[in-house]
């Protein structure tokens, strides 16, 4: 019987295992995916103290090594499912059932799906939803990423490394990203904006050949030939296994009291998966410490 499992292990759930850690809580992480979850899809952090600029990966690696030196138990298994208990909580993941006194909901948030003909199609056929990971396999090419927010700014900065020649598409005419990713992404030299414009179809053969666009403020619709593109229109909340412990959700998000407590007594939540009005890592790393502080406290060990 652990004292918490911490359900994610991105930065807000590696922050709550390095918290209950020096709390003594006996504490597992299940991450069935990278550890670091969303951190490592970018090169480029320049906004964690600290820090000038470090790339997701070595950041992920230099927590996960405080939180081990912990005696903190992270186990590479995806929970498929939790639930109440009369004693606690049961989480059972693809390779076995964990039981705990308390849970730390910390699964973070997924990409974004467009919606439209040929996304899941040509997904790994020249349409991908990460730059980082798989942008150095378009060197040379003609590439679009789409989106209006920091991931589309961050994506292009990163591409301009590798693609031939860069579309950034956008369904307004001005972007949401932070004004210096704005200001860094526009004045890129191979970069070509395209304001106030969908895609509504994926189009090609094997692979991405071309894109179907709308212009919403004149109607026109075009072809515009690309060998990659890029879905970078944010993240939703990952939200399923909350759902299954009977977590409420405001607007889609777990709701969460300012230390982390959810509407159920003994399941707590940090970062991106929460209704919190900043995404960023600073505010996953700080709502995990918060929600492990909260768990210490409910255990009568805080
Ligand atoms: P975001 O800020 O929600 O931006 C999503 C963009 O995609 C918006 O420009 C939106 O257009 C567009 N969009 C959404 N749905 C669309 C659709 N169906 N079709 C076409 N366009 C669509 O998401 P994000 O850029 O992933 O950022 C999310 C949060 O994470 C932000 O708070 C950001 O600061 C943070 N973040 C931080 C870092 C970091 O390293 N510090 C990196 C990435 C993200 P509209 O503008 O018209 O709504």
């Amino acid at each position: 019987m652990y004292d918490t499992i911490i359900l994610g292990g991105g930065v807000a759930g590696l922050v709550a295992a390095l918290n209950a850690g020096r709390r003594k809580l006996a504490t597992l992480v299940l991450e069935g995916e990278l550890i670091g979850g969303q951190i490592t899809w970018t090169n480029m952090i320049e906004d964690y103290p600290g820090f000038d600029l470090i790339d997701g990966f070595s950041l992920a690696d230099k927590i996960k090594n405080q939180v081990e030196k912990l005696g903190v138990e992270i186990k590479p298994e995806k929970a498929v499912d939790a639930k109440k208990t009369a004693d606690g909580f049961e989480v059972r993941t693809t390779e076995g059932v964990y039981k705990s006194k308390t849970i730390i909901l910390a699964t973070g948030a997924q990409a974004r799906k467009l919606g439209v003909p040929g996304e899941a199609e040509f997904l790994n056929k020249g349409l991908a939803y990460c730059a980082t990971c798989d942008g150095p396999l378009f060197k040379n090419k003609v590439v679009a990423v789409l989106g209006g927010g920091d991931s589309a700014a961050r994506a292009v900065l990163f591409l301009t490394a590798y693609a031939k020649k860069l579309y950034l598409i956008h369904r307004r005419e001005e972007l949401r990203a932070e004004p210096v990713l704005q200001e860094r992404a526009l004045a890129i030299a191979n970069l070509t904006p395209v304001w106030n414009t969908v895609v509504e179809e994926v189009k090609g053969d094997k692979i991405v050949r071309t894109l179907k666009l709308k212009n919403l403020k004149t109607g026109e619709v075009s072809e515009l030939p690309v060998e990659g593109v890029f879905v970078e229109i944010g993240h939703a909340p990952a939200t399923e296994l909350a759902e299954k412990l009977g977590v409420e959700l405001e607007k889609g998000f777990v709701k969460t009291d300012k230390n982390g407590s959810t509407n159920i007594p003994g399941v707590f939540a940090a970062g991106d998966l929460t209704n919190g009005p900043l995404k960023q890592i600073v505010t996953s790393a700080a709502e995990g410490s918060l929600a492990a502080f909260a768990a210490a406290n409910y255990l009568g060990k805080g």
